[in-house]
């Protein structure tokens, strides 16, 4: 027996949909189903990180466009009173309110240099730092977003442990000697 009225179902489908559309959680989803193994909001690093792939030495921050600036266009410009001062320019996705517009320039500005120093301090240990912007996660552009941070993690890999090129003239060298030891055995 359903115990639920309708009104409440409803209300607990609302939650459940507003939970799962959560940016982080598609990208939790996204990668998940790919394959990709993770922990979450990793208090000791720098940032919390809101995924941390240890195997990948990766740290993804899945950044709201506005909060975070994304896109907007800083500036060098003097005010009015001749003071050199960062201004921005709203972008498509961060649209800064024009009312009490210099409050909104300034914490974004402050959330968009500190989010370059936790990443700054991210690389210097040896962390990889992937930004996955809100606006990149909408339905159409999803799954392209998801691939293409899979194909980033795999190069990484890749990088950090696998593909040990042999220099060209070291391979030939080793073909000859291959060669040679090979004539000696006729
Ligand atoms: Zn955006």
């Amino acid at each position: 027996m359903d115990k639920l009225s309708a009104q409440q179902r409803h209300a607990n489908m609302a939650a459940i949909r507003s939970k799962d559309t959560k940016p982080e959680m598609i990208v939790r989803r996204g990668l998940w189903s790919r394959g990709f193994r993770y922990r979450l909001n990793h208090k000791r690093l720098p940032g919390h990180p809101d995924l941390v792939l240890r195997k990948y030495r990766t740290c993804i921050f899945v950044n709201g466009c506005f909060w975070h600036g994304h896109n907007v266009t800083e500036s060098q410009m003097s005010d009015v009173r001749g003071k050199k001062d960062d201004v921005i320019e709203s972008s498509e996705c961060c649209k800064i309110p024009k009312t009490n517009r210099e409050f909104w320039v300034a914490k974004i500005r402050r959330n968009k240099e500190r989010d370059k120093e936790e990443q700054r301090k991210l690389a210097e240990m040896g962390w990889h730092c992937i930004t996955v912007w809100e606006c990149e996660l909408k339905p159409s552009k999803r799954e392209e977003t998801l691939d293409s941070i899979a194909f980033t993690l795999n190069h990484i890999w890749l990088q950090d442990h696998g593909a040990k090129t042999i220099p060209y003239s070291q391979l030939e060298k080793e073909s000859e000697n291959y060669l040679k030891a090979a004539e000696g055995c006729e």
